[in-house]
């Protein structure tokens, strides 16, 4: 019960104190934190908006029915939460997958009639092969310093960089350096390959789980210069290394994606005015563009479904923030951050006015805390809200210098400070821009901590005294 709510008073007064409590919402006293904490890990809405958007929409890439289908979809649940509801207009790449098979033709001791399907999927950004297909010799790397050793080989070839993923370093808390060293392959490989003079370029899949799954990703291939390109799968890329010890490796490969015209889309921005500095902001957020591959139920329903779930956390309490809350479904996180960069844009002037920003976009693994871009020797401040978590197993507090995610960068470098959910991301790229990214791979429990994590961090920081300083971002 409502400490505020008096059950003897008439239906007539109820509109009257609802505002009563409001405006008597607690600031950021432990009680008030556990408050919050406990009402978020007693509700499912964030599990439920996550099967909405998975089951009810599934793919979600930028320009497509689905990412259009799910601007609508959280635009009317956060109306429904009595949330003040924008549409921010984006244009976004246009990008769709085509025909993606792979066949080795010619290996040595390849018996007569025989050829060797490999398993791929086309990279977002990726140009298309001729439709009957290109057939090409093909060069295996195992890092850029090979590519370049061997740049001499590659005109006219299929390069592959066979670089594996370093599940070691992800089963030991450190999945997201093992990711961008790996994603550093897909990201740049195709475009060093199409400088050398290839003519596609494929890259082993950055993840764990080897069954046989490719995982997908932007490329970031430039016009003029847009080869095909694509991810094999682990047991492919090995095969392939293999076969190519043997002798000279050709393969056909047929990859027909298109880039259509750039599309209208939008952000969804979501505001819980503040009660008394209304024009200072603290964003939560989530990104609701995905792959299309599956229905990325880890990346990123969860993180808009979580950002979602603190407006109804909140509500649930009558607790009313001193400054404005923010939610922020950003489009095109994943081939392009227009979304991110639209916002940018129409906010530098009033960064200054951002006193943080939450973007929860590593999966739903269980939650151990924050990582945080805010200044050397302020993480003390936080102490209030460490506690406050610290009874779920989510009171770490890492600081570093940037965190550079891909929604966020742009305001960090503007010094708004930005936060990201502290979690078990170890078995995250098991599932990371594969087909089985789904909403089966989610544990409920894992998600209602999550949202304990947000709403918490949201209220702490949008009730703070003084904002916590300015980040310290180096400029890039
Ligand atoms: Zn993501």
């Amino acid at each position: 019960m409502n400490r505020f709510r008096h059950p003897a008073l008439g239906l007539l007064a109820a509109a009257t104190l609802v505002s009563a409590a409001q405006a008597a919402s607690p600031g950021n006293d432990p009680a008030a934190l556990a408050k919050i904490r406990d009402a978020a890990l007693q509700s499912d809405y964030a599990w439920e908006r996550t099967a909405d958007m998975t089951d009810l929409i599934g793919p979600r890439l930028s320009g497509s029915k689905g990412a259009a289908a799910a601007v609508t979809q959280v635009a009317e649940a956060m109306r429904k939460l009595g949330a003040k509801v924008t549409l921010q207009p984006v244009k976004v790449p246009h990008w769709v997958r085509g025909q993606e098979t792979g066949e080795l033709v010619e290996y040595r001791g390849r018996p007569d009639g025989i050829s060797q399907r490999v398993v791929l999927t086309a990279l977002g950004g990726s140009g298309a092969t001729p439709a009957a297909g290109l057939t090409a010799p093909v060069v295996v790397v195992s890092s850029f310093d090979e590519l370049k050793a061997r740049g001499a080989e590659v005109k006219g070839k299929i390069v592959l960089f066979d670089v594996p993923f370093d599940q070691f370093m992800a089963d030991r808390g450190l999945a997201g350096p093992a990711y961008g060293q790996g994603s550093n392959y897909r990201t740049n490989g195709p475009r060093m390959a199409a400088e050398l003079g290839a003519v596609a370029a494929l890259v082993r899949s950055v993840g764990g789980a080897n069954y046989r799954l490719p995982h997908t990703g932007a490329t970031n291939l430039q016009d003029g210069a847009r080869i095909p390109a694509a991810a094999v799968t682990v047991e492919d890329a090995m095969l392939m290394g293999r076969l190519a010890k043997r002798g000279p490796l050709t393969m056909r490969l047929v990859l027909t994606p298109q880039i259509l015209p750039d599309a209208d889309s939008y952000n969804v921005i979501a505001d819980l005015p503040g009660s008394d500095k209304p024009d200072e902001v603290v964003i939560v957020s989530g990104h609701l563009d995905s792959w299309d591959l599956a229905t990325g139920a880890h990346d990123d329903a969860a993180g808009v479904a979580s950002a979602m779930a603190v407006f109804e956390t909140l509500k649930k309490l009558d607790y009313r923030p001193r400054r404005t809350i923010r939610l922020i479904a950003w489009m095109n996180e994943e081939n392009g951050t227009r979304g991110a960069r639209t916002y940018l844009e129409a906010n530098t002037a009033n960064a200054a006015t951002h006193i943080g920003a939450i973007e929860s976009d590593n999966g739903a693994g269980r939650p151990f805390g924050l990582r945080a871009s805010v200044p050397a020797g302020s993480s003390r401040l936080f102490a209030p809200l460490q506690a406050a978590l610290q009874p779920i197993g989510a009171g770490v507090f890492q600081r570093q210098d940037a965190l550079s995610t891909g929604d966020l960068s742009g305001l960090e470098r503007a010094g708004v400070p930005s936060f990201a959910p502290l979690i078990d991301t170890s078995s995250y790229f098991d599932y990371h821009h594969t087909a089985a990214d789904t909403l089966d791979k989610l544990d409920p429990d894992n998600l209602r901590r999550h949202v304990a994590l947000m709403a918490t961090t949201a209220w702490f920081l949008a009730n703070v005294e003084e904002p916590i300083g300015r980040a310290v971002v180096p400029a890039k």
